[in-house]
């Protein structure tokens, strides 16, 4: 979608620190991290949030949860990490085009540690 800042990074016109892609899914580094790890993992194709999913984008959404723990297997984090999705405003969402976050710290390092 034209003016989403997401769809941009899907489609390589704007830069991001991609870590892992695929056909449907884009996974990159948050801009402005919480934590050592914070990735953002987006459909490719634009859905506003949560509450605008429909009963054909199943699949895509499963499989965004698949590439999370994918993605916390190979960097060593499974048992140690936090998938966030903010629906709205309400709920804290900035840029409205769907994205899981996936919080961690290195390998080793709770969350929790400070
Ligand atoms: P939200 O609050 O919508 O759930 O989260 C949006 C996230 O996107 C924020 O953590 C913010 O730092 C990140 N973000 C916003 N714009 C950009 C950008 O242009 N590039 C990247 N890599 N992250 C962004
Ligand atoms: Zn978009």
């Amino acid at each position: 979608m034209e003016d989403c800042i997401f769809c941009k990074i899907a489609n390589k016109e704007e830069k991001a620190d991609i870590v892992y892609e695929d056909s449907d899914i884009l996974a990159f580094k948050d801009i402005s991290p919480m934590s050592s790890v914070h990735l953002l993992i987006i459909p490719k194709k634009h859905i506003v949030s949560i509450d605008h999913i429909e009963d054909q984008d199943q699949e895509l959404i499963g499989k965004m949860f698949l590439v999370a723990k994918k993605i916390a297997k190979e960097k060593g984090l499974a048992q140690n990490y936090k998938l966030i999705i903010n629906v709205g405003k309400g709920g804290g969402q900035v840029v409205d085009h769907l994205h899981l976050h996936l919080i961690s710290k290195e390998p080793g390092q709770t969350i929790t540690d400070q």
